[in-house]
Parts: structure tokens; sequence; C-alpha cells
């Protein structure tokens, strides 16, 4: 049984990876902007030093797993760049923070959270993302408020696409320090975000339309991504590292079905 910090364990997928992670025995030190053992607003660099040093005080020194779940989605009239500072600085900042934490475990696991809408929505802006990943926050804010009333729909995906990206190039001098880091990355689920976001001027009719085109049939379930996110903690997952899973109702592989896998040039010009 290990100690398992997570982000955004309030609502949602973070509530459903807590309780489940609970059940199984584990201690889980949530972080949300309430209803969490640590109280902290993960958009200020205040609020990410404080779930820093109180995950560092609560787990005792030693991390074993780290869910940096919080998140916001593309809503009318939220800014894009709080976006940015909640979806991937408040993820990455924090994970650097802790990163110590983890490598004093025998064997550490970090799951990040993207999204499918990284391959199912189209023409988001790279230089965003890679603006996120070069860990330039203010001039991704500014890339993402740029773009105005659309910020927020452009950011999302921009900000996912990112963590993705983290996972992938980073996952080698993790698993160096005995860090195992990979993203998975959820189709439409069934949580307050996206029951808020069906209804919501900006989002809503996309959103239904993206239903209308799982496969499945239905968003899945909190439950659902939990038990995926169980099992990349856990040590039968000891082989994966650097992926990126995609668990989303058979959307991707509909829209995008032979993007992937693609022939690697080499060497690249
Ligand atoms: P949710 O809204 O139910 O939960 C998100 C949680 O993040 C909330 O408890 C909220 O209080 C917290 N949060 C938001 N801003 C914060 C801040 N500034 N500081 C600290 N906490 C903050 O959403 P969810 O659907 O469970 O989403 C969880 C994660 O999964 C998000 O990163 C989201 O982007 C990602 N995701 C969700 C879906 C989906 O369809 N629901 C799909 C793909 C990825």
């Amino acid at each position: 049984m290990g100690t398992i910090a997570v982000t955004g364990s309030a609502s949602g997928i973070g509530a459903a990876v807590t309780e489940q992670l609970r059940k199984a025995g584990h201690t889980v030190i949530g972080v949300d902007l309430r209803g969490a053992e640590v109280t902290a607003d993960l958009s200020t660099a205040e609020g990410r030093t404080h779930a820093i040093d109180e995950i560092g005080r609560l787990c005792e020194g030693t991390l074993d797993g780290f869910l940096p779940f919080a998140g916001l989605a593309a809503a009318a009239g939220r800014p894009g760049a709080l976006l940015v500072s909640v979806n991937y600085f408040g993820a990455i900042t924090v994970l650097e923070g802790v990163r110590p934490l983890l490598r004093n475990s025998a064997s550490a696991s970090v799951v990040l959270v993207s999204s499918n809408s990284t391959t199912t929505q189209p023409n988001w802006p790279v230089e965003l993302a890679e603006a996120c990943l070069a860990g330039e926050e203010s001039r991704a804010r500014e890339i993402a408020d740029s773009f105005a009333e659309w910020g927020a729909i452009q950011a999302y995906p921009a900000t996912k696409a990112a963590l993705a990206w983290y996972a992938r190039t980073k996952s080698a001098e993790f698993i160096a320090e005995g860090v195992r880091l990979n993203a998975i990355a959820p189709g439409l689920i069934d949580t307050p975000m996206t029951q808020a976001g069906t209804t919501d001027a900006l989002t809503g009719e996309g959103m239904k339309g993206f239903l209308a085109a799982t496969p499945i049939g239905r968003p899945g379930r909190p439950e659902e991504i939990a038990e995926l996110v169980s099992f990349l903690l856990s040590e039968s997952a000891s082989f994966f590292v650097g992926s990126v899973i995609f668990c989303d109702g058979g959307i991707d592989a509909a829209f995008r079905g032979k993007d992937w896998p693609a022939v690697w040039s080499f060497p690249q010009s």
C-alpha cells in the first residue's frame, strides 16, 4: 500500500480515483479548491507552493504516486489563460515540486491526464502547446488570450497535448530516477465538468455532436477511468513508461483510424 497525492480530488475523475484507491487500502492526499486534505488554488504560484509543501508534510517525505488531475474545461467567458495555468502549469509545477518525494519511493508512478481532444479536435495551436512544454507560462497565457472568446476552446486541447508530450519526452528522465511517468487520454466522461459543458453556450453543440459520434454510444464513467489509473499506479503496469493511453469509447480510432502507427522518417529533415 502506498501514499498517493491526487489533485482535483473533490470531483469527477479525481474523486472516483480517490475513492477506489482508498478502498484498496492506499493513503490518498487530496488537493482541491475545497473538500480535500489540502486546499490550494493551483492556478497561482502560491497555491502550487502550498500544495507541494503540504503534500511533503503529509506524506512524510515519501510519495508513491502522483495524479495531477485538477483541470478546467472550455466554457463561455472562461479565459484561455486560466486553462493554461490550471491544466498544464498547475499539474507540471506541482509534479516538479514533488519529484524528490517520488524519488524516495521504491516504486513510484505518475499519471498525467491528457485528453482525446488532442487528436479529435482539429487545428489546435501547436505554438501554445510548445510554449507550455518549454515552461513559458506567461507566453502560453498570452497566446491563449490572443484567441479572445475562443481562447478556452483553443487552449484545452493544446494544454492536454503538452501534458502528453511531457509524459513522452520526460519519461526517460523520470524512469532513471525510478519513477514511471505515463499519461491517459480519456474521451467524454460523465462528470460535473462535461455535464456543465453540454449546456454551455460555447461548447454545448460540439459536445453533443462528439457524444453522438462516439462508437460505444455513451459517455465513459469516472470509475472506468479510475480502473485504468489504478492499473497504471500498480506493479502490474511495471513496464509502462512514457505511454499515452486512450480510453475513449472508440472515437479517436473512428476519426483517425490509420493515423497511427505512422512511419518514422529517419533521418528527419
Ligand atoms: P471535474 O470538474 O469534475 O473535476 C475537476 C476538479 O479540479 C474539481 O474538483 C475542481 O475543483 C478542481 N480544480 C479546478 N480548478 C482548480 C484550481 N485552480 N486549483 C485546484 N483544483 C482545481 O472534472 P473531471 O471531468 O473529473 O476532469 C478531471 C480531469 O480530467 C481534468 O484535468 C480534465 O481536463 C480531464 N479530462 C476530463 C474528461 C471528461 O470528459 N470529463 C476527458 C478528458 C480529460
